[in-house]
């Protein structure tokens, strides 16, 4: 299976190992063509304005909405805002794949990254694993089509709506696979 990675900036080299880790090929997306040749779509953490400022000028917003309506999209951090239907502090063209509203750096500055214990259910097993948080965004509403999947402080961490999901921190990080594999592989058993 091919699953693409957004690679017009940020971290998203991590991305590509996790995805080799658990046999998936990574490819990395640069222009909105190459999305035709993959089944589902990473958006890494990185700076969003400026991802945001590129998908613009290579015309990426169209296609990728389009993308997602057949297949899974996963968004780390940066990755969350721009899956999000709108983004509370800034002027941000977000692809409205989540109904979520996001503040970005909600958590913080720099200053506040941290890496704190998040424990989930997926599949019917219980997980532990750590959630590095840095310059996260906070999800600050949500609607009644997200599955919250995860919460810490009452914040709503990992979010799922559809076959797409989003999380506020960077599981890529800490070499942390559970995540894509549920969304790339289960994607057809975790609906
Ligand atoms: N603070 C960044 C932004 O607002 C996101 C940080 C990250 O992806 N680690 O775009």
């Amino acid at each position: 299976m091919k699953i693409g990675v957004l690679a017009l900036q940020g971290n998203y080299k991590m991305h590509n190992y996790v995805l080799e880790s658990i046999g998936i090929k990574p490819v990395n997306v640069r222009y909105p063509y190459e999305l035709d040749n993959v089944e589902g779509l990473v958006i890494p953490g990185g700076e969003s304005t400026t991802m945001s400022i590129l998908m613009n000028r290579m015309g990426f917003y169209k296609p990728l909405q389009s993308f997602a309506n057949d297949y899974p999209v996963f968004g780390t951090c940066a990755g969350l805002i721009l899956m999000s239907e709108k983004v509370v502090d800034t002027e941000l063209e977000s692809l409205g794949l989540l109904d979520v509203q996001v503040e970005r750096n909600g958590y913080g500055r720099q200053i506040n990254s941290n890496t704190v214990d998040i424990e989930f259910e997926l599949n019917n097993m219980n997980y532990t694993i750590p959630g590095s948080f840095i310059r996260a965004p906070k999800i600050v509403s949500y609607g009644d089509s997200i599955k919250v999947l995860a919460m810490s402080d009452e914040t709503p961490i990992i979010v799922k709506n559809k076959q797409h999901l989003g999380i506020s921190f960077h599981p890529e990080l800490d070499n942390i696979s559970i995540l894509h594999e549920y969304i790339f592989i289960g994607a057809t058993t975790n609906k």
